[in-house]
C-alpha cells in the first residue's frame, strides 16, 4: 500500500531541558525540513521549572511548533501519551530533547516507513557508558518482563520512534492510565523495524531518570505487562506445602520408631522466620498489583494540558 505524503509530527518530551531545547529543537526543524516542508514539533513541557516554558514559547513563534505545558510533571510516559495524542501527521516521531537521539538517522527512519515499516525503533546497541548495575538490573527487568508468551518488548528499544499514523491511532485508543509506553507499542504490534543506535551523551543538563525513578518505571513495566510475579507464589506455596507435608510424615515416623528427644526449636523458629517473611513479600506484590487496579479505576486523566500554543500548520481554525 503507498505511503499517504509525508506531515511529519515530531513529539519532543522537555522536562528541565533549557539548555537543549532551544538548539535541539532547531536542529531538529531542519532535519525534519529536509525530509518534508510539512511538520510540525509538538514540545510537551512535563512541569520544568527552569526557563523551559519561555524557550519554547519563543520557538512557538517562528518555528512551526505546537506547544503544550502540562499543569505539573506527569513523567515522561505522560508527557509521550500527551503528544501523542495532539499530533497530526502522517507519522509520528518521538525524540528526546537532549540530543541522545541521534537526528542523523531520521532519514534512514523515513525510507524504512517508506518502504512499509510501521514503526520504526531505535535500539541502543551499546550500554557500555552506563554503570553495572544500571546494565544488570535492565538485562534483569527485560528478562523477566518477557516471560509472557503474547507480547516481546524488544530489549533496549527506548522511545526513539518513528510510527505511522495507525500506529499513533492505536496507542492513541488504549484506554490504561499506567502508560508504560516500551510495552505499548510492542503490544500494539504492526510491522516493526529495529535500527540500531550509539545514543549521543547528553548535550547539557541532567537526566531526570535516578536509579529510584528507573525502578518504579520497571514495577509499573512488569506490573503492565506480566502477571508472573502473582503466579510465581502459588508454586512457592505449593512447593512448600508438598515439604512440609514430607517433613511432617518424617516426623511421625521417627516419633513413632524412635521416641522423643523434644528437638528441633531452632528449625521451628527459623521456619516461621522464613515463611512469614515469603508471606509478606506476597502480599505486597499483590499490593503493587491492587494500587495499579485503582489507579485505573479512578479514571483520573494520564496529564493535563495547562497551555496549548499552536503554531503548526495545520492548525484548527
Ligand atoms: N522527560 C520528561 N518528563 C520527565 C522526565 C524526562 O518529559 O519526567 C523527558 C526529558 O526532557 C527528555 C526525555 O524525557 O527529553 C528523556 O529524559 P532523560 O534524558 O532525563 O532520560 P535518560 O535519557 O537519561 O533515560
Ligand atoms: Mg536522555
Amino acid at each position: 500500500m503507498p505511503r499517504a505524503p509525508l506531515r511529519l509530527s515530531c513529539v519532543v518530551p522537555a522536562h528541565n531541558e533549557e539548555a537543549n531545547l532551544e538548539d535541539f529543537v532547531r536542529a531538529l526543524a531542519q532535519a525534519a525540513g529536509r525530509l518534508t516542508p510539512e511538520f510540525e514539533i509538538i514540545i510537551v513541557n512535563d512541569g520544568s521549572r527552569d526557563a523551559t516554558h519561555a524557550v519554547a514559547l519563543r520557538l512557538a513563534q517562528d518555528l512551526p511548533v505546537r506547544y503544550l505545558a502540562l499543569s505539573r510533571n506527569f513523567g515522561k510516559e505522560a508527557a509521550l501519551t500527551a503528544g501523542l495524542a495532539h499530533a497530526r501527521g502522517s507519522a509520528v516521531l518521538l525524540i528526546d530533547a537532549d540530543f541522545q537521539h541521534p537526528l542523523e538517522l531520521l532519514p534512514e527512519m523515513h525510507a524504512l516507513w517508506l518502504a512499509g515499516y510501521d514503526m520504526v525503533y531505535g535500539v541502543i546497541v551499546d550500554r557500555g557508558f552506563e554503570s553495572g548495575t544500571k546494565r544488570v538490573g535492565t538485562g534483569l527487568f527485560y528478562r523477566l518482563i518477557n516471560t509472557g508468551k503474547q507480547v516481546k518488548v524488544p530489549p533496549n528499544a527506548g522511545d526513539f520512534r518513528w510510527m505511522d499514523r495507525r500506529v499513533a491511532d492505536a496507542l492513541n485508543a488504549l484506554p490504561e492510565r499506567n502508560r508504560f509506553m516500551k510495552g505499548l507499542y510492542a503490544w500494539v504490534g504492526f510491522k516493526a523495524a529495529a535500527l540500531p543506535f550509539v545514543p549521543h551523551d547528553r548535550a547539557g543538563g541532567q537526566t531526570s531518570f535516578s536509579m529510584r525513578r528507573l525502578g518504579s518505571l520497571a514495577l509499573l513495566g512488569l506490573t503492565s505487562f506480566t502477571t508472573l510475579p502473582l503466579r510465581v507464589w502459588s508454586v512457592v506455596g505449593s512447593l512448600v506445602a508438598l515439604l512440609a507435608l514430607v517433613y511432617g510424615a518424617w516426623i511421625t515416623l521417627d516419633t513413632i520408631l524412635h521416641g522423643t528427644d523434644l528437638q528441633g526449636w531452632p528449625t521451628l523458629a527459623a521456619g516461621i522466620m522464613l515463611f512469614s517473611g515469603v508471606q509478606l513479600m506476597s502480599i505486597g506484590i499483590l499490593g503493587e498489583y491492587i494500587g495499579r487496579i485503582y489507579e485505573e479505576v479512578k479514571r483520573r486523566p494520564t496529564y493535563l494540558v495547562a497551555r496549548d500554543e499552536d503554531n503548526s500548520p495545520w492548525r484548527d481554525s
